[in-house]
């Protein structure tokens, strides 16, 4: 079915959306900011409008913020409108839009986007949205385009709940994969001969074996019981005390690990160092 998709926000995941929208056979009208982003665009089809007023139902937006949303929609009525916001910020943030778009006389959805680019509307893509369930499911086959559409709960702070606990993950696994690689690097390992290691450690820890932690750490934080006969807390906090030392004696920079040596420290100091490291948690609750 095609339908009329406005996509406001022409920086590298918009233009790349209004792409491929078009592509998948769609109407397609785009704004941006500053202009002359659209040439490309409006060569496959899409009308480039000269205000966010001339937007259809449908508004896909991916800017940089919500304050970008706010700056480009403020003068616009939004009744009837749909207005799915892909960009990031914080779930307080989007909930207040979500009251702001309604107060306006449209709807907010929520989302954030679990791939770059190249990744727009290829298989594996996906996106968490949340808001209202029906809004989310008349539009899915449309924006079922850009990427799998994985709805996460009607409170329209939950998608950034998710995306930013994906994207935590992603960027301090990859940090530490940094700290690793320069803590080799600095003894002569070259960053290859480490490779097979760090694939073992990050696949072992999603996986269903003896290193599968992320499976059991997650039934200990739904239990809020953190069993450590076979490797107590305490035990690890000395144990990051020496990896804290290596990078030091590397001549290295060691914020990361001295955050977390200074973590597992406050939760065995917290009385918990007989338990697992799971009890970690408990601190980062209670700041
Ligand atoms: P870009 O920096 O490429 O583009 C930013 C866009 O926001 C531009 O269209 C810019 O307009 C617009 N913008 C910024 N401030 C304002 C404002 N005050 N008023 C109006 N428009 C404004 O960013 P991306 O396209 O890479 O990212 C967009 C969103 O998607 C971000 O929230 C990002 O976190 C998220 N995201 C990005 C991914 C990526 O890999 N790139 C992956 C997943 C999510 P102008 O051209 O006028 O400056």
């Amino acid at each position: 079915m095609t339908t009329h998709v406005t996509v406001i926000g022409l920086g590298a995941m918009g233009s790349t959306m209004a792409e491929t929208f078009l592509k998948a056979g769609h109407q397609v009208t785009v704004w941006n900011r500053t202009p002359g982003k659209a040439g490309a665009l409006v060569a496959l089809g899409a009308h480039e409008a000269s205000s966010p007023a001339e937007a259809g139902e449908l508004l896909v937006i991916s800017q940089l913020d919500y304050q970008a949303m706010y700056d480009s929609l403020g003068d616009v009525d939004l009744r009837g409108k749909v207005l799915v916001n892909l960009s990031s910020d914080a779930p307080s943030v989007l909930r207040e839009a979500s009251d702001w778009v309604a107060a306006r006389g449209g709807v907010l959805v929520t989302g954030g986007i679990m791939v770059p680019p190249p990744g727009i509307g290829r298989p594996g893509a996906y996106t968490f949205y949340s808001g209202p369930a029906e809004v989310v499911t008349r539009h899915t086959e449309t924006l079922k385009a850009i990427s799998d559409v994985t709805y996460v709960g009607a409170d329209p702070g939950l998608a950034m709940v998710f995306y930013q606990s994906q994207l935590f993950m992603f960027w301090s696994g990859l940090t530490a994969y940094m700290y690793a690689s320069a803590l080799a690097q600095s003894a002569g390992v070259a960053p290859s001969q480490l490779l097979p290691f760090a694939q073992e450690t990050f696949g072992g820890i999603a996986g269903e074996g003896p290193m599968g932690f992320l499976k059991y750490l997650t039934a200990e934080f739904e239990e809020r019981s953190y069993p450590g006969e076979a490797n107590s807390l305490h035990m690890q906090a000395v144990g990051m005390g020496h990896v804290v030392h290596a990078f030091e004696e590397a001549g290295i920079d060691a914020t990361l690990p001295v955050a977390l040596k200074r973590l597992f420290e406050r939760a065995d100091a917290e009385g918990r160092g007989a338990e697992g490291l799971g009890t970690v948690i408990e601190s980062i609750k209670k700041p």
